[in-house]
């Protein structure tokens, strides 16, 4: 038995045997060969398994999620024997000596250019199916030894360096129990993504893949940070109960969704969601959300091979609206970069991802972008209560500029004759220490504030959120943090207008105490911290906890910040 701690990502307890995660290298060199024949036999064979394989995930997939699931694997042998490809693939090999994973991978690569330039979107994803397809094939022609995980078909615990949040958006639920990762932390992309996913999860351990060989029995403890390798039959035992009665909790907090969010002296707060796509929204009703408080537009944009066209964007804002039933829903736009990639702006690599040239910078050069997103936002905004806000403001300028595009778009719109609300809000995101201390100057010209602590923290105390060398240095309840976080709540307040935080620090059990006192108006989180959270503010005065802030932020450290919330016993 052996247990690593790590960086608790997504609450629960999973507990399933191990499934290593690892990126095989298909780089293919062109290689002559001297005797085609064998070639074209060696493709044979692959094909051959390929179908097999494809045959079987079929049929499992039909039995186990239905016919219309398992669609795109009917669609991938056809693939398999489309007597286009492979007629190209065969006279490569015959008529240029070269080995059949090459002629594969250079036919394939054409296939996939032409269906890029597809007009039909329907086309243009076949361009996707191929690179899978393909890749199956060169699998066994390189001889290499892997899984892809969208093949998991028995229940595991996937073990990784890192994920990427597309691969994280790929793990089936219903298989992927738990992941555990080497690097990454709280605040990463995909550990947001886990939570969503309500897949238990800890990241940031050093060591799993070291570690963790496939197969080996694993628990996550995603309430602790906790991973065991190989437990002994006791502490599988006392794990199994901690998931039941983890289970149990989920099922008590499920009796507050219809409950309003009120604390012990009745002063009520806004409990919100974050979310990624349009789908999230089944969990934000579920988890009896008030508000959609964050929409990263950004996964629009990204597992796609080109920008999202306005009417793509339209659909989403406009069904994620619809589906919350006028209920508030605060938009952010673009904001890639960071941990976000988009590989199809090839942009330059930077050395300061997290400090160059992304979100708002990036959309006020590349208005072409930010105009589309920005009309297909307006164009949406009579589907529902929507707010817009602006990510990484670090300069007034940058929110007049932003807001100057807006109302040009809207004007062009209004002269187009298309319906727009006359009561889309206007807000930033504060995640920049400027704009935090700059708060009483912006607050004369936004609508509301939402209070980024995932950068603010990261910024703030000049650590990267990523990594987890300098996890320590993450100190959502250091004092400095919490003055910021005061002084942008005050200010705000002195000009009339409400603050929200749409960092994970919103749904921190810790830091909700704290938050209540400074005044917070809305609390924005994964969506399954909501019923914990209304939980928790149902039992706090929000009297107390204002002078439990105060306190607070006179205080040395976060040590001594998490002890006094930890003596009121919370
Ligand atoms: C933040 O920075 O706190 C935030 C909510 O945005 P993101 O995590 O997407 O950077
Ligand atoms: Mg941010």
């Amino acid at each position: 038995m052996l247990e690593i701690k790590g960086i608790a990502a997504s609450a629960g307890v999973a507990i399933a045997s191990a499934f290593r995660l690892e990126h095989p290298d298909y780089t293919i060199q062109r290689e002559s060969v001297n005797d085609p024949q064998e070639e074209l036999k060696r493709l044979d064979a692959a094909l051959a398994k390929a179908q097999q394989e494809l045959k079987a995930i079929k049929q499992r997939t039909e039995e186990q999620l239905g016919a219309k699931k398992a669609e795109i694997f009917e669609s991938h042998l056809l693939i398999l024997s489309d007597p286009e490809l492979l007629d190209a693939v065969r006279d490569r090999i015959a008529s240029e000596k070269v080995t059949a994973q090459y002629a594969l991978d250079e036919a394939s690569k054409q296939f996939i250019s032409m269906f890029e330039n597809m007009k039909s979107a329907y086309l243009r994803e076949r361009a996707a199916d191929m690179r899978d397809v393909t890749k199956r094939v060169l699998i066994h022609l390189l001889g290499l030894n892997y899984v892809n995980p969208a093949d998991i078909s028995e229940e595991v615990i996937v073990i990784a360096e890192d994920l990427t949040p597309s691969d994280t958006a790929q793990l089936n639920r219903q298989y992927v129990k738990g992941f555990t990762t080497n690097v990454g932390g709280r605040t990463s992309h995909s550990a947001i993504m886990a939570r969503s996913l309500e897949i238990p999860a800890v990241v940031g351990t050093k060591e799993v893949m070291a570690q963790i060989q496939n197969g080996d029995t694993v628990i996550v403890d995603g309430l602790d940070g906790k991973v065991i390798v190989n437990p002994s039959a006791e502490v599988l035992e006392q794990y199994k109960q901690r998931r039941d009665q983890y289970l149990r909790q989920l099922e008590e907090w499920k009796k507050l969704k219809e409950v309003p969010t009120q604390s012990k002296d009745g002063i009520h707060v806004e409990l919100a969601a974050n979310i990624g796509t349009p789908n999230d929204v089944t969990g934000v009703l579920e988890n009896g959300g008030e508000a959609v408080g964050l929409y990263r537009t950004e996964f629009l944009y990204m597992g796609r091979s080109e920008l999202p066209s306005e009417d793509v964007q339209f659909n989403a804002y406009k069904t994620v609206l619809e589906r919350m039933e006028g209920k508030p829903v605060v938009v952010r736009t673009l904001d890639i970069g960071g941990d976000k990639e988009l590989p199809y702006l090839d942009l330059p690599k930077e050395m300061n991802p997290f400090l160059g040239f992304r979100a708002v910078r990036l959309c006020l050069e590349r208005q072409d972008i930010f105009r589309t997103q920005l009309r297909a936002l307006l164009r949406a905004s009579i589907y529902g209560n929507l707010k817009i806000m602006f990510p990484m403001i670090a300069t007034l300028d940058e929110f007049r500029q932003a807001k100057a595009l807006l109302l040009e778009e809207k004007q062009k719109l209004v002269a187009e004759g298309v319906e727009i609300s006359e009561s889309i809000e206007l807000g930033i995101m504060v995640e920049i220490p400027s704009t935090a201390v700059l708060a009483d100057q912006f607050a004369r010209e936004v609508d509301f504030f939402s209070i980024g602590t995932n950068d603010l923290i990261q910024y703030t105390m000049a650590a990267d959120r990523m990594n987890e060398r300098v996890a320590y240095l993450y100190q959502p309840y250091n004092p400095a943090i919490l003055r910021l976080v005061k002084m942008v709540i005050d200010a705000a307040h002195r000009e009339g207008r409400w603050v929200g935080m749409c960092g994970e620090m919103a749904g921190d059990a810790t830091a909700i105490p704290l938050l209540l006192g400074l005044g917070l108006d809305e609390f924005s989180m994964s969506a399954t911290s909501i019923l914990p959270a209304r939980s928790q503010i149902a039992r706090l005065s929000k009297a107390e906890m204002e002078q439990l802030a105060a306190q607070a932020i006179g205080m040395q450290t976060a040590e001594q910040v998490v002890e006094l919330v930890r003596d009121i016993g919370e």
